[in-house]
């Protein structure tokens, strides 16, 4: 079945429903999701969403860029990080207006806290730049957003999942999705498609991310010739609750909590005297691992799974119960404690993807180093790389990277969908992942799906974690290209038609393998170490090499490397300190 939309976007988390209010003021605009809107994960986004509004202490926008071109060691296109700072706080009240039931300071302004890397007049200090509802902001923006979608009847078409992008040169036509009710395949004929899926950390092992976080949007570009940005630079957050992963918010200590080792120091003194815990993430998850291997974790057996303590018991249970309610509550599902009565047992978790598909300021899809644009098609939030985050993003700037990127993509959308062509798109279109399905379902015998998507998660969580090195990262690579090969034989168990989330896990696992190859490859590559990329035999920056972005291109089973420029048109790089 071909459905005619003029702009079709394939993501309902904050990216996508932003960009959907603003291109469906101008064209007749389709979201596609795989799950229910709300379910998608910027509704567990906790901590905040940052903008200099300077309502608790003075603050200012260049400061704000400058802490996010700094906190990504300077891999940040520096425009892009003022456009960020800058448009910020019209997103914030914007999002006020709209509905969103912020905090409130006693005089009714919107209150604000601390978050890592954020700082008064260039790095002097902490500095209040979070906007936050509680622990639940993303939860509240994903409601907000959604009601307004609802308002303006953009068209849902909800557990609809894209599986291929319809691409003539360099015009894009419009997807092929599987319908999850019915096991349909549909065609999407648009205009203008804008891919908004969201993160990809269920590569590893130990992660914060949900389970349909899985690069769909990414995977799909790259095998249809677009290049990765940045892959090698994946976020751990330091606060994962111990062997689960799950998340306990940067703003446990915003609010003021602690991290300490097995003697009750407060380690972060000695490798960030300014910052302390709230040092830039990957220098905080580096810490915490120095830690454990020197046997200062709580066991102190030097094990990689030993854990520290964040401690929030100062904190008092009043303010844990107004102003993280949730954490609060995750502690005592998961763990059986009280954050008011005993630390949390933490260690980090994969997080948050830096790099994704490569797009200019409009959120419109580049296809090389020459800025090439790929007509009608557009990247915004999590999938995309602009690039805002550059090597290690600021807690609280992605939110802010939804509503600002999101929200300039659906504009430059609204546009462009007006005055483009239509194009005319055949059932054919969907032949190749017909046949593929056909495959996989056929009901023959193949390797388990479930048995590769461990070995995947754990290569990639101790061989392209933390700490990276040229050994393990090559293995890492053969071990990859191995599974994927492994892969091409898996078959589904079910082959029912409805609901049929085996396969749909299997084209998952697909997506999780080539990302996985092309964030092995890149990091092999990248011979220094920069923001989250921390490699044991390259311990130095090096930015005579390697000050620029990588761009990995899919080719059948090889990953080939290319470069692009950084925009380092404001401040000069410097070494970071804190
Ligand atoms: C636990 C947690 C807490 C966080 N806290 C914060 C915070 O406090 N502040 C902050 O700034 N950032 C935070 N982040 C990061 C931030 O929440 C995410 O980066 C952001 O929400 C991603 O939003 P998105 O719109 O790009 O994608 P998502 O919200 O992940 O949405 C992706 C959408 O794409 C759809 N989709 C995916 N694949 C397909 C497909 N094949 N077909 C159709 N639809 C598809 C999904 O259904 C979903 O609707 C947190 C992240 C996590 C995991």
């Amino acid at each position: 079945m071909i459905h005619q939309f003029e702009t079709v976007i394939i993501g309902s988390g904050g990216a996508g429903l932003y960009a959907a209010l603003e291109a469906s003021k101008n064209s007749n605009t389709a979201v596609l999701s795989k799950l229910y809107p709300i379910r998608s994960h910027t509704g567990a986004a906790q901590g905040g969403i940052s903008a200099a509004l300077g309502n608790v202490e003075e603050d200012k926008p260049e400061w704000h860029a400058f802490d996010t071109v700094k906190g990504g060691d300077y891999l940040v296109d520096q425009k892009a990080a003022s456009i960020l700072a800058e448009e910020a706080i019209q997103a914030v009240y914007d999002l006020e207006n709209r509905g969103l039931p912020f905090n409130r300071t006693p005089e009714g302004r919107i209150d604000q806290r601390r978050f890592g890397g954020h700082t008064r007049n260039f790095g002097e200090g902490p500095v209040r730049r979070a906007c936050y509802a509680a622990d639940r902001t993303g939860h509240m923006i994903l409601q907000t957003l959604y009601q307004q979608c609802i308002k303006n009847e953009v068209s849902f078409f909800d557990e609809f999942q894209v599986v291929d992008l319809i691409l003539e040169g360099t015009k894009c036509s419009g997807v092929v999705v599987v319908e999850l009710a019915t096991g349909k395949l549909h065609i999407f004929s648009a205009k203008a498609v804008l891919f908004a899926t969201g993160g990809f950390g269920r590569m590893f092992k130990i992660t914060s991310n949900a389970y349909a976080n899985s690069g769909d949007g990414p995977a799909v570009c790259a095998r249809r010739g677009i290049p990765l940005e940045d892959m090698e630079f994946f976020q751990f957050h330091p606060t994962g609750i111990k062997g689960l992963g799950i998340l306990i918010s940067e703003a446990v200590r915003g609010e003021g909590g602690i991290l300490r080792n097995r003697d009750g120091e407060r380690f972060m003194e000695e490798y960030s005297p300014t910052l302390l815990d709230l040092a830039p993430r990957d220098i905080v998850a580096r810490s915490m691992l120095t830690e454990v291997r020197n046997g200062m974790g709580i066991r102190g057996d030097r094990q990689i799974d030993d854990y520290l303590h964040l401690d929030a018991t100062h904190l008092g249970k009043d303010t844990l119960m107004k102003k993280l309610p949730d954490i609060s509550e995750f502690c005592k599902t998961y763990l059986g404690i009280d954050p008011a009565d005993d630390p949390i047992p933490v260690l980090p978790t994969a997080h948050y993807a830096m790099g994704g598909i490569p797009t200019d300021e409009h959120g419109r899809v580049i296809l090389d180093n020459k800025g090439t644009i790929v007509d009608g098609l557009y990247a915004a939030g999590e999938c995309a790389c602009v690039s805002v985050h550059g090597a290690n993003r600021l807690g609280t700037n992605s939110l802010l990277d939804l509503v600002v990127f999101g929200r300039r993509a659906g504009k430059h959308i609204a546009q462009y969908a007006k005055g483009a062509d239509g194009v005319k798109v055949d059932e054919s279109a969907a032949d190749e992942a017909r046949q593929w399905i056909e495959q996989i379902t056929d009901g023959s015998e193949g390797p388990h799906g479930g048995h590769i998507t461990d070995e995947m998660q754990t290569t990639m969580m101790e061989k392209v974690g933390i700490y990276r090195n040229e050994k393990e990262m090559q293995e890492a690579v053969d071990e990859i290209q191995d599974l994927r090969n492994r892969y091409r034989d898996v078959r589904v168990q079910d082959t029912s038609s409805t609901f049929n989330t085996d396969l749909l896990e299997i084209i998952e696992l697909g997506n999780l393998l080539d990302l996985s190859l092309l964030t092995a490859a890149s990091a092999l590559d990248r011979k220094e170490s920069r923001g989250a990329h921390s490699r044991e035999d390259y311990p130095e920056r090096d930015d005579d090499n390697f000050l620029k972005h990588s761009l990995a291109y899919l080719e059948e089973d090889t990953v080939r490397l290319d470069y692009k420029d950084v925009d380092t048109s404001i401040w000069e790089p410097k070494p970071r300190t804190y």
